[in-house]
């Protein structure tokens, strides 16, 4: 009966792990996903809300480092020819 409970108490304790690690993974590819969504969103076909039109500025290299790892972020910078507005899309249009 012991060790029926112990047995209980560590899938137990398994299953919370898994579903945290899942939850966390689903978390940050819905944050990647909204974030795709968000930027077709402004990109609206290459019009600003305005009724401007995205212009190519420059791309953006970060590198952040953090415990010696170091990741690369590259984003693109676009600017409305007419309102002036500036966004950074995650890919190149
Ligand atoms: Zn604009």
């Amino acid at each position: 009966m012991k060790d029926r409970i112990k047995w209980v108490k560590d899938n137990i304790f398994d299953m919370i792990v898994h579903v945290t690690i899942l939850a966390i993974i689903l978390i940050a590819l819905g944050c990647i996903i909204a974030g795709a969504i968000e930027d077709n969103k402004i990109w609206n076909d290459g019009r600003c809300s305005c009724g401007g039109k995205w212009q190519y500025i420059e791309s953006d290299t970060m590198v952040r480092g953090s415990n010696g790892n170091v990741t690369t972020y590259k984003s693109y910078v676009y600017r409305c020819d007419r309102c002036g507005a500036l966004h950074e899309f995650s890919t190149l249009r």
